[in-house]
């Protein structure tokens, strides 16, 4: 087992958002988080990677008991957290920010190497490595940001919402390259979404919360036929714009070339 969270009890104040929630994450798997507003996806993420403090319950990574650690020190164990929004710091260049990452690590001997290796996988990131953050496109900071935590060289990767102000054809990209990391790095990835149906597609198995608790879990291929998660979680049909199969895992610069006049198009509207 990579992660388990056991009973995991998050409040503000008077506010229940969490209730007793359990679940595990073997190593390679992609787990999806889905649920609708309010649910208590990203409370329980931020339980996980220390952000908040859970009232109840136990966090374990492999062996290490990782309940109310701050955040660094999860870093450390494995896990690596995307924020919503992809928080990525405008004013510093794309190798300023990919290097943040690296920041907590104490073995910075590979750095030159993994920067390569993630270059590779965002071509354009390694174009515009010297270019303010600020000038990127939203999907571009999305990479920037996914590249970020790549830097920690982590076991677990924790998305929150990742597809989130995205044109639809950038989200697939996104979607994608989640999709080759697991396959080629052997990732284990915990990805909350709202966007479930494309989350489901990508995933080994699904997590659905309701008013903080596990509403319903299971394989993620059976949860997308399921007429009631349909109804509930994919509105009603399976016809979501990422819903063609995501299948090449390959983010070829050209294809990012190719999007540009429709990132900067939907710039404005992605900040
Ligand atoms: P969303 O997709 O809207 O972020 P979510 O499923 O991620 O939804 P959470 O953000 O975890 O849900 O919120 C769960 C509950 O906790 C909600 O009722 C929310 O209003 C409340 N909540 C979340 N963050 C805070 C906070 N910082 N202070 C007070 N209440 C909060």
């Amino acid at each position: 087992m990579l992660l388990a969270v056991e009973d995991l009890n998050v409040y503000y104040g008077h506010i229940h958002a969490v209730k007793d929630v359990s679940f595990a994450i073997e190593s390679g798997e992609i787990v999806a988080l889905v649920g609708s507003n309010g649910a208590g996806k990203s409370s329980t993420i931020k339980a996980v990677c220390g952000l908040v403090k859970p009232r109840r319950g136990k966090i374990m990574m492999r062996d290490s008991d990782i309940t109310g650690m701050r955040s660094e020190s999860i870093v450390r164990v494995g896990i690596g957290y995307v924020p919503e929004g992809r928080r990525v710091f405008p004013q510093m260049s794309v190798l300023e920010n990919l290097m943040l990452g690296a920041y907590a690590r104490r073995d910075k001997s590979t750095l030159a190497q993994e920067l390569e290796t993630i270059y590779g996988y965002f071509p354009i990131l390694a174009q515009r490595r010297n270019q303010l953050a600020a000038g990127l496109s939203g999907g571009e900071q999305q990479m920037l940001a996914l590249g970020r935590a790549l830097m920690t060289r982590p076991r677990l990767l924790v998305l929150d919402e990742p597809s989130l102000g995205l044109a639809p054809i950038i989200v697939k990209q996104v979607f994608a390259l989640l999709q080759r990391l697991n396959r080629e790095e052997g990732l284990a990835i915990l990805l909350v979404e709202q966007n479930a149906y494309a989350a489901l597609r990508i995933a080994h198995r699904g997590i659905v919360l309701e008013t903080g608790q596990v509403r319903l879990h299971g394989k993620a291929a059976d949860m997308v036929k399921d007429p009631e998660v349909q109804a509930l979680y994919l509105g009603g049909s399976s016809d979501s714009p990422v819903s063609s199969p995501i299948d090449s895992g390959t983010l070829q610069q050209n294809d990012l070339l190719k999007t540009d006049a429709k990132s900067a198009v939907n710039h404005q509207v992605e900040k």
